[in-house]
C-alpha cells in the first residue's frame, strides 16, 4: 500500500475498532497527520480519559501509554511499537527509589510525568514539565527528592530557591547532549531569532534561553508572540505543529542532535498494524496503577 492508501486504511479501521489516536508532539509528521489530536503526554492522557471511545492508540513512548492506562483503566489502551520506551524514564526503577528514600526519610518525591507506573506509585506527587515549579512551591516541606531528571530539577531548584531539592542523576539522551556553544553558534546564524528550550536541556542551555517552557508552552508562546524567527531547543518533532500553525514565522532547530530515536520509531505502518492487530496493548497490576494514580491525582489538583 502507498502512504494514501495506509492512511485510508486507518481511518476505517479507527471506526471500525471504536478508536481514537492520539500523537505526542515528538512523532513523525505522518503520525501527527492521522492523529485526533496532539500534545505532551499530560494533556494527551487527560483528552483520553473525557473521550468516549473503546480503544486508545497511544502514538508516544512507553510512560506516556500507561499514564492513559492508569486514568483510563476501563479503556484499552495500544502503543503501536512495543520497544518505544524512554531511556531518561527507564533511569530510576521503583526498588532503587525505595532505597533513596530511605536516605531521606522527610523529604517529599516528586516524580517528573517521564516514569514508569511503578516509580509514579512510589511517589507522593507527579509534575510535568508545564507545572513542574507550581507543584514544588505547592509542597509544604522543604525537602524534595526530585526523579529523575536532573536537568528539570534543577531548573526547579533555580526557580523555588527556597527548597532543597536533591536531584536524581536522570537525564533525556536527547535534550542533554545539547552543548551551549552550539547556542552561541545558532545565535551567531539568526541574530534576531528567540530562543525556546526546553528544561530537559542542561542548566548553561536554558540559562542562555530567551524562554524556558514544556513543547506546549513553547507552541504556545510562539503562537502569541509577535516575533517572526525562533530557535526551538527541543525535539524536531514539535516543528510540525509549529510550522503548521505559524506559517508565516520561521522556526530553526536549536542542534541536528535534538531526536528522540524513540519517538521515532512509530510510523504510519505501525498505526496500522496496531490497529489491525489491536497491539500491543498496556495492563498494569491494579494495585499499582490506583497507587501511581494517587500520585497523578495530587497534581491534578494544583
Ligand atoms: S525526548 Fe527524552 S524524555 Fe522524551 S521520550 Fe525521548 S528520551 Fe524520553
Amino acid at each position: 500500500m502507498d502512504k494514501n492508501q495506509i492512511k485510508e486504511e486507518i481511518i476505517k479501521l479507527k471506526k471500525q475498532r471504536d478508536a481514537v489516536i492520539v500523537a505526542h508532539n515528538y512523532q513523525v509528521d505522518d503520525v501527527q497527520e492521522v492523529s485526533d489530536v496532539i500534545g505532551d503526554s499530560l494533556a494527551l492522557s487527560k483528552y483520553c480519559a473525557n473521550n468516549s471511545k473503546k480503544v486508545i492508540l497511544f502514538c508516544g513512548v512507553d510512560f506516556m501509554a500507561e499514564s492513559a492506562k492508569i486514568l483510563s483503566p476501563e479503556k484499552k489502551v495500544l502503543l503501536p511499537e512495543k520497544d518505544a520506551g524512554c531511556p531518561m524514564a527507564d533511569m530510576v526503577t521503583a526498588e532503587a527509589l525505595r532505597e533513596e528514600k530511605k536516605k531521606h526519610p522527610g523529604a517529599v518525591v516528586v516524580c517528573y510525568i517521564n516514569s514508569s507506573a511503578h516509580v509514579k506509585a512510589e511517589s507522593d506527587i507527579c509534575c510535568t514539565s508545564s507545572n513542574a515549579i507550581d507543584v514544588v512551591k505547592s509542597i509544604k516541606e522543604k525537602d524534595i527528592l526530585f526523579v529523575p531528571d536532573q536537568n528539570l530539577g534543577s531548573y526547579v531548584a533555580k526557580m523555588v530557591p527556597e527548597k532543597n531539592i536533591i536531584l536524581w542523576k536522570g537525564f533525556c539522551i536527547t535534550h542533554h547532549r545539547v552543548k551551549v556553544e552550539e547556542v552561541s553558534k545558532v545565535r551567531e546564524l539568526h541574530p534576531d531569532a528567540l530562543l525556546l528550550v526546553h528544561p530537559e536541556c542542561q542548566k548553561d542551555v536554558v540559562d542562555a534561553a530567551d524562554f524556558v517552557g514544556s513543547t506546549k508552552q513553547i507552541i504556545d508562546y510562539a503562537k502569541s508572540s509577535s516575533n517572526q524567527k525562533y530557535i526551538i531547543g527541543t525535539e524536531m518533532g514539535v516543528l510540525y505543529k509549529l510550522k503548521r500553525d505559524n506559517p508565516d514565522k520561521t522556526f530553526y532547530l536549536l542542534s541536528p542532535g535534538l531526536i528522540c530515536p524513540n519517538m521515532k520509531k512509530t510510523s504510519l505502518n505501525s498505526v496500522y498494524n496496531a490497529l489491525n492487530e489491536m497491539k500491543y496493548e498496556i495492563n498494569l497490576d491494579e494495585e499499582v496503577r490506583i497507587k501511581a494514580k494517587r500520585s497523578l491525582d495530587r497534581m491534578l489538583q494544583i
